[in-house]
């Protein structure tokens, strides 16, 4: 694959990502997909999707995980739902991504993501410390699959992030770095950020978001955006991707499924976009 080919995120029935028609009529060569429901994680439901990619002449990157209950309505509401971390649904969403991991091996891909959710501060407490010991295991479950697991950012600062994964302890843990999401949370400069967890940067996000006011930043959301119109600045962005070496594919995210009619348009911009940028820094 050449270096730092176009995607998009995607979703088979599930999620918040554009249709895989969307991909095709934009020529868009990858995509990460949102995991489908448990329903439709089997090898036929595989196999049919897995047909479809290949005749549109698209490689699935990365297979995202995502649960029932979870709610990004505001910044509180999706530290309670959202990811592994709650621990009334902790085993039970260990198990889930555990199939989500054989499903996506079914798919021929050897990445699954997720958001884990808000990783508790304290690495004392007993929530800290229960956390690292089923990240581990699915860990050890997913490498089975010759997979690799990426951690969504934006949750936790950069430093955060990077101390919950070296007490993971365990070779096949990586980031999805998304730029935009730093600052929707209010969790640090997303460049900064990026050059601090570059070594562990193995796919990413191109979305685009503006600043909350700062009296509310780190409680109230920011604001998503079409790409270019936000507080990223992409081509810094790209610039320091490939600083850190960064080859992978430049995944669009608009997470706008509510208006498609929008969200394919504000794709297909970010694709022009991007393609610009990287016939700009790339030279190809
Ligand atoms: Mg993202």
């Amino acid at each position: 694959m050449s270096k730092w080919p176009i995607g998009v995120f995607a979703s088979i029935d599930a999620g918040l990502g554009v249709h895989l028609e969307v991909a095709r009529e934009l020529g868009v060569p990858t995509i990460q997909v949102h995991a489908p429901h448990a329903g439709t994680r089997n090898p036929a439901a595989a196999a049919a999707f897995l047909k479809k990619c290949s005749d549109a002449g698209i490689t699935i990157t990365a297979v995202f995980g995502g649960f029932e209950g979870e709610s990004y309505a505001d910044i509180a509401t999706t530290a309670k739902t959202v990811g592994l971390v709650p621990e009334v649904t902790r085993a039970a969403r260990v198990q889930e991504m555990k199939e989500i991991s054989d499903f996506t091996k079914l798919l021929g891909c050897n990445t699954v993501a997720l958001h884990i959710g808000f990783v508790p501060e304290d690495s004392a407490s007993a929530s800290y410390k229960d956390l690292i010991t089923v990240t581990r295991d699915l860990l050890d479950h997913i490498k089975a699959n010759g997979q690799n697991l990426h951690l969504e950012t934006g949750q936790e600062s950069a430093d955060h992030l990077l101390h919950f994964i070296s007490d993971v302890q365990r070779d096949n843990l990586f980031i999805n770095f998304d730029p935009a999401n730093m600052i929707l949370y209010g969790t640090g400069e997303p460049i900064a950020a990026l050059k601090k967890v570059g070594h562990l940067v193995r796919s990413i996000h191109c979305k685009d978001a503006k600043w909350a006011p700062v009296e509310v930043r780190g409680t109230g959301w920011g604001q998503e955006v079409p790409l270019g119109d936000g507080d990223v600045g992409m081509e810094n962005y790209l610039r320091t991707l490939l600083a850190i070496g960064y080859t992978g594919p430049l995944t669009i995210e608009r997470e706008i499924p509510q208006d498609p009619v929008r969200q394919k348009a504000d794709i297909g911009q970010a694709v022009k976009i991007l393609t610009t940028l990287r016939e700009k820094i790339l030279g190809t």
